[in-house]
């Protein structure tokens, strides 16, 4: 089938190789562990999980270190912790990390210094530096590294304490500048930590729950050779209604938990559906504003045909002008078709804007705002918000304008280190946390 962003190596001879080595690397991840992850968005589908889902938009093998992991895990700890805390839910942490490295581009090149060179795919393919624009097999050998390093290192902190809840987490609140907004926060922070002072004073904790929290990982799956050479045909877990049929296996991407594919990617007869329909994940479908209602349904139907639930989450990216009008449509076309499914929103990948000096920008308020109108009309359909889906990081970036800093246009060139889409920092991505929790407490 036709292949949509398709990579032309070179040299083209170095591809086999490369490939051959991927397919005898071990699982990143197990079917124990996807498995389980599929529950819990049955959960988010039917309404009793909430899926926060973040990360960065372009992840480069330099951020593979201990500081941006921990401010990533911290960061996402957090958010989690005011979600519970506002919508009395467990919350389900998906990191767009240990993979994220392959991007899309609209355009195959682009003019630097008044040169045009081919774009910037993502580390997985090429370099951002113009020298090393010429896709090299070699990098997919090394995404598959810099995946694994990461998710071990996510491991070990997990399971060393790094998100032990018994611990007081520092919350940083000080650059609140308006007082009405910054003791609201406040209060939200005293009751998330009375509460678990209490849990703790009263031994609640017989399950070790508060010790660790579960983070899985997820990447748009748009370089095919790279994700099937990481498929493996293994046996299903203990439980998986297909443990007793046949030989008792499936095919799992076992580069991430979770894969996604793109709003550029998602034709219904070319290779990424192709290859999603086969596999054993979660998967996630972008939903753009090109999207149709009947296309919407035969997408399902092809990546679903079982209507299993968990299987597929709807990331609708409308922008904050079109939500009103397209999300409706969506839903009640999916509601007919008997399909159930997680909608998540992504409020980011709708709303880029370039300022008139040409940084690509984003405006918390109409990130804010897409979030906001997407929980109404889900509401107004009978439907509910199952989940959000931010391109964030733990670093104290100046990429997207507003919040509760007060960043403005001429602050983005401050700490601007984004490759691909801008980001929320951390206060910014906490803020909408704290404003999606009061959106349900009131
Ligand atoms: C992304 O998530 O970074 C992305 C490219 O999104 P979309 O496919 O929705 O444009
Ligand atoms: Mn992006």
């Amino acid at each position: 089938m036709p292949i949509k962003q398709v990579v032309t190596y070179e040299p083209p001879t170095n591809l086999p190789s490369a490939l051959a080595q991927l397919s005898k690397l071990p699982p990143i991840v197990t079917p124990t562990e996807i498995t389980k992850l599929k529950a819990s968005l049955k959960d988010a589908a039917l309404g009793n999980a909430f899926l926060l889902q973040g990360g960065d938009c372009a992840e480069l093998f330099s951020y593979c270190s201990d500081s941006p992991i921990d401010a990533k895990i911290k960061l996402l700890l957090q958010m989690s912790l005011v979600l519970i805390w506002g919508m009395n839910k467990p919350v389900i942490r998906i990191g767009r990390m240990a993979g994220q490295f392959a991007k899309p581009r609209s355009s195959p090149t682009e003019i630097v210094d008044g040169k045009e060179i081919p774009s910037f795919r993502g580390d997985i393919l090429n370099g951002f530096d113009p020298s090393e624009r010429t896709p090299d097999p070699n990098r997919l050998v090394s995404a598959y590294f810099h995946s694994a390093a990461t998710l071990n290192y996510v491991r070990g902190q997990l399971s060393s304490g790094f998100a032990d809840l018994h611990n007081p987490l520092d919350w940083e609140l000080g650059h609140v500048k308006d007082q009405v907004l910054q003791s609201k926060y406040e209060k939200i922070v005293n009751s998330i930590s009375d509460s678990l002072r209490f849990m703790r004073t009263v031994g609640a904790d017989t399950s070790g729950k508060l010790n660790s929290v579960d983070l899985y990982t997820s990447h748009e799956g748009l370089v095919l050779e790279y994700e099937q050479s990481l498929t493996r045909k293994l046996k299903h877990p203990v439980g998986h209604p297909g443990a007793q049929v046949g030989d008792g296996r499936g095919w799992y991407n076992t580069s991430a938990h979770f894969l996604w594919i793109g709003d550029r990617t998602r034709q219904i007869d070319c290779g990424h559906v192709e290859y999603f329909r086969g596999i054993e994940n979660p998967i996630g479908i972008k939903v753009g504003p090109s999207m149709k209602n009947d296309e919407l349904v035969e997408l399902l139907d092809i990546v679903n045909p079982k209507k299993e639930i968990g299987k597929v989450t709807l990331i609708t990216r409308y922008g904050e002008d079109k939500v009103e009008s397209m999300l409706g449509p969506h839903i009640e076309a999916v509601k007919s078709s008997g399909h159930v499914v997680v909608w998540q929103c992504d409020p980011m990948h709708g709303n880029t804007r370039s300022t008139p000096t040409g940084i690509k920008t984003r405006h918390f308020s109409s990130i804010f705002s897409e979030l906001s109108s997407a929980l109404k009309i889900h509401k107004q359909h009978g439907s509910f918000l199952g989940g959000v889906h931010l391109e964030l990081t733990g670093d104290a970036v100046t990429e997207c304008v507003g919040g509760s800093e007060g960043l403005m246009e001429e602050d983005l060139s401050l700490n601007y280190t984004t490759y691909c889409d801008p980001r929320l920092n951390e206060k910014q991505a906490l803020e909408l946390a704290f404003l999606v929790a009061g959106h349900y407490r009131g």
